[in-house]
């Protein structure tokens, strides 16, 4: 609609043939040894350089001109296409209070944006699951696997769905399978983990899309946390929510009792924290101290981090569950994980992952880098953190502690941390970490950030950072990156800024 690019066909010729040579290396890494079977070597190999794009830019801007953008300017040989989500951080036009980029659609889509399914759900395959209706109104039921994959192909790109846990409460059957607060009360629009029927949706989903469609495989985001670091804001959602904190619904306190694991002890531990965290919000300084009153909790009540650890084998199980049904359709699909960026700046969460774990559960994982807003994100915790279990360290010195452990670099003090961003060598730390975390069981694709939003006052992608981030993601020796988080909040300055690390950074 609003494309602001003119090509010529001599141009585009000219990078369809660069293309077709980058996929060409990169079909080779993903057929026989299989991408997850064995990391490229540094030298040589052609990477996997993917972007993240949803269905309204392609119904904004045309099929066509979005590829030849992505090849052109971006380098890109793997489109991800957001196909399953009720979010805005994957789908949909830029978000309210953010400028547009200089393409697409130049007004709010809040009028029209639902959310759901782009491609076409097929019922046979959600026979066992109350989450029937998920087709995507939003462009008139478009299909937009259907119409965007052929013309991928044509171009010799790869072609994975991206699918997200994010949903509204309006979905038929989401309330019934929602997650319980340990108050009992049901939360908005999280579906449990280890409810059959969200199994059996999820399963169903992959199983759909991996049979209907020629895909080269699934990228699947699942950003919810167990209630420890919820209630601590020590999670992806980055709001300290002791009082919410889940999953206490009927279906964990099966598997609780399976396990020997006390429901009620677990409840009571977690009304325990939630009187600690209140307590430290309202300046009321335990006699021993903040940090030894939380020790003292923890040890008192060991539930407290069993429940937590149970969340994650849910959510990990599901995830694992979901790969071996999409290996059972083809060998050769491949399935990845994305990683979200908690993972990276913040030691609670890194201990409740392990790179050598997630390893055997996938064939890549996305791992989020994003260094422009991590320095907000960043800060965030430090604050989250600091008011509850650290509120006797000043915040500062908290920062640097954290640098230590996280094995950081030079990066700007609390108060300029959102300003200035994360560094390059952040990007470049974070992608080495993981590589030695997997040891070559599976493939690494750092998430690069090409303008994820951020608040006022805080850092803003520029061409400069955008190209510093992808060169150092790759000279650490990832097999490719992901522009994140989507097509539709890039700034074409900023994705040819990124397209000229990749075609300039060796190995
Ligand atoms: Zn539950």
């Amino acid at each position: 609609m609003n494309s602001a690019r003119t090509s010529s066909e001599i141009n585009r010729r000219h990078f369809l043939q660069v293309a077709a040579g980058v996929t060409a290396g990169v079909a080779g890494l993903g057929a026989g040894a299989g991408l997850g079977a064995e990391v490229p070597a540094a030298s040589g190999a052609v990477k996997s350089i993917g972007i993240q794009v949803g269905a309204v830019s392609f119904a904004d801007e045309g099929v066509e001109p979005v590829l030849d953008i992505f090849q052109e300017k971006g380098a890109v040989n793997t489109i991800y296409l957001t196909t399953f989500t009720y979010g805005r951080g994957l789908a949909g036009r830029q978000i309210a209070g953010q400028l547009f980029p200089d393409h697409g659609g130049q007004e709010s889509d809040a009028g029209f944006y639902h959310g759901g399914n782009y491609a076409t759900p097929h019922p046979e395959f959600y026979a066992k699951t109350a989450l029937k209706h998920t087709r995507a109104p939003d462009h008139g039921g478009r299909d937009f696997v259907a119409e965007v994959l052929p013309a991928a192909r044509r171009r010799g790109m790869k072609f994975f769905c991206s699918i997200e846990d994010v949903w509204r409460d309006d979905v038929p059957g989401v309330r019934e399978l929602s997650e319980v607060d340990w108050q009992g009360r049901r939360v908005t629009g999280r579906l449990c983990p280890l409810h059959p029927e969200v199994g059996a949706f999820w399963n169903g989903l992959a199983t759909d899309l991996c049979r209907s469609y020629d895909l080269d495989g699934i990228l699947f985001f699942n950003e919810h946390n167990g209630p420890l670091l919820e209630a601590l804001g020590a999670s992806h959602g980055q709001q300290i929510a002791a009082s919410r904190a889940t999953c206490f619904c009927d279906q964990h306190r099966r598997v609780a009792r399976e396990r020997g694991l006390s429901f009620e002890r677990a409840q009571e531990g977690y009304r325990k924290l939630d009187r600690f965290v209140q307590g430290a919000l309202a300046d009321q300084r335990p006699s021993d101290g903040y940090f030894v009153e939380f020790c003292r909790l923890l040890g008192e009540y060991p539930e407290i981090s069993a429940w937590d650890r149970l969340f994650d084998e849910g959510k990990h199980q599901l995830l694992a569950a979901v790969r071996a049904t999409v290996k059972a359709i083809r060998p050769e699909l491949q399935v990845g994980f994305h990683i979200e960026h908690v993972n990276s700046f913040n030691p609670l969460f890194r201990a409740t992952r392990s790179y050598a774990d997630l390893a055997t559960k996938a064939d890549w994982l996305k791992v989020v880098v994003y260094n422009n807003c991590g320095g907000e994100r960043y800060a965030n915790y430090i604050r989250n953190i600091g008011a509850t279990v650290f509120r006797d360290v000043p915040k500062d010195e908290l920062l640097r502690f954290n640098n230590h452990l996280l094995n950081y670099g030079e990066e700007p003090g609390l108060g300029e941390l959102a300003g200035a961003g994360l560094s390059p060598d952040y990007v470049f730390r974070e992608t080495r970490r993981a590589l030695a975390g997997v040891a070559g069981r599976c493939a690494i694709l750092p998430g690069v950030d090409i303008g994820v939003p951020t608040g006022k006052g805080s850092r803003k992608a520029s061409p400069a950072d955008t190209y510093a981030a992808t060169a150092a993601a790759l000279k650490a020796g990832a097999a490719g990156v992901i522009y994140s988080r989507k097509y539709s909040e890039m700034r074409l300055d900023n994705l040819a800024a990124a397209g000229r690390a990749v075609r300039t950074t060796p190995g």
